[in-house]
C-alpha cells in the first residue's frame, strides 16, 4: 500500500488499452484500506482552506478525519449536510480547482485525495443502503417537515433542479418536476458519458427523490406544452424555479460546416448516452466516422473525443486553440484521454471544413496559433501564425467550442428580465424580478459546473422557503 504522504493513493484503474474500447467505469474507486489510508494524509488543518474552496462548503477535515477512523457512514452524513449529489460531485468536481486546489497537503506535494475519498463515502453509503433501509428511512422521515400544502414547480431535471426539489421535498412542500427530455438528469443523464458517471447512480438518486415523494413529468417543455406564467395562475403552483441549463450548441460559423459528417458534441453525446447509441441492442443512429476532429478544450470535447474512440474510431483528434496551460476541461479527463491515445493538436484552430462531391466531410484545414496578450478573459489571446495552415485528413468533426442559453423561457414568460449574460437575471438569493420566480445553474450562468448549479438549486430552496412562509 503506498501513502508516501507526499502523493495521492493511486486510483484503480480500468487499462487504458481496453478501456478506450468500453464504455465502463474508468475509475474504479478506493477501498476501504486505501480510503484510510488516504484519509491518514489530511493534516486537519485548524482555518480548512479545502471546506473554503469547495461551492457548497462541505465540511471537508471532518468528513475525512471520519473516514480516517473507519467511520463511513458517519462520514457520508457529514457530506450529505450540505451535499445532495456526493456520488456524482467525488466523479465529476473539477476539484483541482475547487478543495484540492488550496489543500494545505499540496503545498509540498499532492493535495489530499479529497475528490476520491467523497466518491469512496457516497459509494460505502449507497452499497449499504439497503442493510441500513429501515434505520435510513426512519431518520429521514424525522427529518422531514410535515406537508406544508404548499406546491412549487420546478423546470428542469439537472442537477439544479434535482437539488432545489430535493431541499423543497424535505421542507415539506409539493414538488412537481417538468422535464422536456425523456429522462431526469439534465446534463448528467444526456452529456457525461457512462464510463465517467454511470447512469444507474443518477437513476438511483431520482429514484430516490421519487420514494420521497417528487412528482416528474418528463417530456414536457415549459414554455411550448406550459408556460411559466399557466403554472403560476392556472396550476396553483405558489412557486417555480427554473434550472434549465444552457444546451443550445454553438458553431464556429466557418465553411463547411454544413457538411454531412459534421455535428455538435451535445448531439452526438446525446444519441451515445440517453439514447444508448452505445449498445448493440439499440438502433439509434449515431454519426459514423473513423477519423474524428474535435473542436474544443472543456469537459465536453475530452467526453466527446473518448467517446469516439469507444464508437470505434482509429483516429481521434482534440483541436484546441490555446495550450495545455489553458485548457479548461478536468485534469483527470486530460491525462486519461491521453492515455487512451486521443491526438491532442494544441494552438491550433480550424478555418474551413473540406468535403467531397457528395457533401461528405473528408478533411478539416486548420491554422497553427501563438498566444499574445492576455484577453478579457485574462487567458492569454491566440494569434493566428499567418501562413502555417495544413489539412488533416479526417472524415467527422464535432463541434464542441461551449453552449448558449435557450432563451424559450425568457422569450415566453412575460416581463421576465435576463442578465448581461444573456441568462435569467436574479438576485444572490436567486430570485428573479418576478416575485414567486427563482432560477438557478446554467440557466443564469452560462455553462459551469455540476457543484454551482446544485449550490444554485440549495439557495434557490432556501428563498423559495422564506417567500412562501
Ligand atoms: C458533456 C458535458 C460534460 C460535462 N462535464 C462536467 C464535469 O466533468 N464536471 C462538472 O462539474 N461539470 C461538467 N459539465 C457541466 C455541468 O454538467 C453543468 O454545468 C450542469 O449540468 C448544469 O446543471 P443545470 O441543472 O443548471 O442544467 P442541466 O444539467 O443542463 O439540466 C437542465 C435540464 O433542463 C431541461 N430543460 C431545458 N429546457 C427546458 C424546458 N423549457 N422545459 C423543461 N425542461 C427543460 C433539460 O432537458 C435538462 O434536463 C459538463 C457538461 C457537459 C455538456
Ligand atoms: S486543506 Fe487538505 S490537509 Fe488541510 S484539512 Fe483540508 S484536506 Fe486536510
Amino acid at each position: 500500500m503506498i501513502n508516501l504522504k507526499k502523493i495521492k493513493n493511486p486510483m484503480p484503474e480500468q487499462d487504458p488499452q481496453v478501456r478506450a474500447r468500453n464504455f465502463e467505469e474508468v475509475a474504479q474507486g478506493y477501498t476501504a484500506e486505501m480510503a484510510i489510508n488516504e484519509a491518514m494524509r489530511c493534516l486537519k488543518c485548524r482555518t480548512k482552506p479545502c471546506t473554503g474552496g469547495c461551492p457548497v462548503m462541505v465540511q471537508i477535515p471532518e468528513f475525512v478525519a471520519k473516514v480516517a477512523e473507519g467511520e463511513f457512514e458517519e462520514a457520508f452524513q457529514i457530506i450529505a449536510e450540505t451535499s445532495a449529489l456526493p456520488r456524482v460531485c467525488g466523479r465529476v468536481c473539477p476539484q483541482e480547482n475547487q478543495c484540492e486546489g488550496v489543500c494545505v497537503r499540496g503545498v509540498k506535494g499532492e493535495p489530499v485525495s479529497i475528490g476520491r475519498l467523497e466518491r469512496f463515502v457516497a459509494d460505502w453509503h449507497a452499497e449499504h443502503e439497503e442493510e441500513m433501509g429501515e434505520l435510513l428511512r426512519y431518520e429521514d422521515a424525522l427529518r422531514a417537515a410535515p406537508a406544508n400544502g404548499k406546491r412549487v414547480a420546478v423546470v428542469g431535471a439537472g442537477p439544479a433542479g434535482l437539488t432545489c426539489a430535493g431541499d423543497l421535498i424535505a421542507k415539506g412542500y409539493e414538488v412537481t418536476v417538468y422535464e422536456s427530455l425523456h429522462k431526469p438528469g439534465g446534463v448528467l443523464a444526456y452529456g457525461i458519458p457512462e464510463f465517467r458517471l454511470p447512469k444507474s447512480i443518477v437513476s438511483a438518486e431520482v429514484d430516490k427523490l421519487a420514494e420521497k415523494g417528487v412528482t416528474f413529468i418528463n417530456n414536457a417543455i415549459i414554455g411550448r406544452s406550459e408556460t411559466i406564467d399557466e403554472l403560476l395562475d392556472e396550476e396553483g403552483f405558489d412557486a417555480v424555479f427554473v434550472g434549465t441549463g444552457a444546451g443550445l450548441p454553438s458553431f464556429m460559423n466557418i465553411p463547411g460546416e454544413n457538411l454531412l459528417g459534421v455535428c455538435s458534441a451535445n448531439e452526438y453525446l446525446t444519441r451515445i448516452n440517453l439514447m444508448k447509441g452505445y449498445l448493440d441492442d439499440y438502433d439509434t443512429p449515431v454519426p459514423p466516422g473513423k477519423r474524428i476532429a474535435v473542436i474544443g478544450g472543456g469537459n465536453v470535447a475530452m467526453d466527446a473525443a473518448r467517446c469516439a474512440m469507444r464508437m470505434g474510431a482509429e483516429k481521434v483528434y482534440i483541436i484546441y486553440r490555446r495550450s495545455m496551460e489553458e485548457i479548461p476541461a478536468r485534469a483527470e479527463e486530460i491525462h486519461h484521454a491521453i492515455e487512451e491515445g486521443i491526438d491532442f493538436q494544441l494552438l491550433r484552430n480550424p478555418v474551413q471544413i473540406l468535403g467531397d462531391k457528395d457533401g461528405r466531410v473528408n478533411g478539416i484545414e486548420c491554422v497553427k496559433m501563438e498566444l499574445g496578450e492576455p484577453d478579457a478573459s485574462g487567458r492569454r489571446r491566440p494569434v493566428e501564425i499567418e501562413g502555417s495552415n495544413y489539412i488533416l485528413d479526417v472524415d467527422a468533426v464535432i463541434m464542441s467550442i461551449g453552449t448558449k442559453l435557450n432563451t424559450l423561457i425568457l422569450d415566453t414568460t412575460e416581463n421576465l428580465a435576463a442578465n448581461d449574460r444573456g441568462g435569467i437575471g436574479t438576485d444572490d438569493g436567486a430570485a428573479t424580478n418576478r416575485p414567486g420566480v427563482y432560477a438557478g445553474g446554467d440557466a443564469v450562468t452560462g455553462a459551469a459546473t455540476v457543484i454551482l448549479a446544485m449550490g444554485a438549486g440549495k439557495t434557490a430552496a432556501a428563498s423559495i422557503d422564506d417567500y412562501l412562509k
